[in-house]
């Protein structure tokens, strides 16, 4: 079946600003109540009392934050029962929690479709056209769990190559800094439903568990979701992670452009780029402004625009208009 659900609804940086309020509120010995909630927010976070309050409410839904009856003990109040709000415990049923909360595209709450076969979620608008469920009666499969059906390179071969991109992601993943340490926050896995790093994306590698490019891209793309999800989109860790996830969008298309390509230009044997690749490339002549006409090879087509890459000492890449 395919289902529209609404898991969350709350706003998952608000969310920990709540967090971060109520227990500021409660270290100082007080009911984390609308009242000083409000405030707190309106002063750290310049958010107006009615979001605030519509934002407490939702999180309340959501099961992110709890309502509670507490004893006031100091002041005028003290031995008076009032309504206050407290973090909701570290334990989470995942029997239930099957599937994640945030869109795997926008990283925002919202109406969305759970995919059958795994735990991500999307908003039928974040969808490409052909990815959208057809009938409302038919089982619906994200784009990851569809792609793993296709097979068309043995998980070997898919190794070798995913191994280069691997190794760069790992320099780049250093500077999104101590791996693991947030994962220890108390409600970090109440953001990040299928926590993943660098590491284990490694470690998969080795035992050869990708079964398709997309598979691989689909958790570039997690680790980019969990941290904006915990570290909010404008966050430099946020900025990394999407810096990561491009290259390795970028890389794949190289690598399905050519894999003789893509591999050759890493190992690189001696004179890699004369080696012929499978089916052969399209070679031409082809001039950069300011310098005469250099033999070079056809990456890819559109349209009237050719993709090609020089022969010589730099293998520069560029777009040209095809002459007629
Ligand atoms: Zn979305
Ligand atoms: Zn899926
Ligand atoms: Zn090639």
């Amino acid at each position: 079946m395919v289902r529209l659900t609404k898991r969350r609804l709350s706003d998952s940086q608000v969310v920990q600003r709540l967090w971060n309020a109520i227990e500021v509120i409660r270290n100082q010995k007080q009911i984390a109540n609308l009242d000083r909630i409000t405030k707190f927010m309106s002063r750290l976070h310049s958010m107006h009392p009615k979001d605030t309050n519509r934002q407490l409410g939702l999180a309340v839904k959501d099961g992110l934050i709890v309502e509670t009856l507490t004893v006031g003990c100091k002041g005028s109040k003290a031995g008076i029962e009032q309504e206050g709000y407290w973090l909701p415990g570290d334990e989470i049923d995942w029997n239930v929690e099957s599937h994640d909360w945030y869109c795997m595209e926008c990283h925002i709450a919202g109406e969305i479709l759970t995919c059958d076969s795994c735990f991500r979620v999307y908003h039928p608008k974040c969808l490409p056209d052909e990815f959208r469920p057809q009938d409302s009666s038919s089982h619906w499969q994200c784009q990851v769990c569809k792609s793993m059906k296709k097979k068309n390179t043995t998980k070997q071969a898919m190794g070798r190559y995913l191994g280069y991109i691997v190794s760069r992601m790992k320099e780049r993943a250093s500077e999104l800094g101590k791996k693991g340490k947030e994962s220890k926050h108390p409600m970090y896995r109440r953001l990040v439903h299928t926590p993943i790093d660098v590491a284990s994306i490694q470690e998969k590698l080795n035992e050869n568990k990708y079964r398709s490019f997309d598979e691989f891209k689909s958790d570039a793309q997690l680790l980019l979701h969990n941290t904006i999800l915990f570290y909010g989109a404008d966050s430099d860790q946020a900025e990394v992670a999407r810096a990561l996830f491009k290259d390795t969008c970028h890389e794949l298309a190289e690598l399905q452009l050519c894999k003789n390509c893509f591999y050759l230009s890493n190992s690189r044997p001696e004179n890699w780029f004369c080696y012929p690749c499978v089916p052969n490339h399209e070679l031409v002549w082809a001039r950069m402004k300011g310098f005469g006409f250099w033999p070079a090879k056809v990456m890819q087509r559109q349209d009237n625009q050719v993709d090609v890459r020089f022969f010589g000492h730099h293998h520069q890449r560029l777009w040209f208009e095809a002459l007629r």
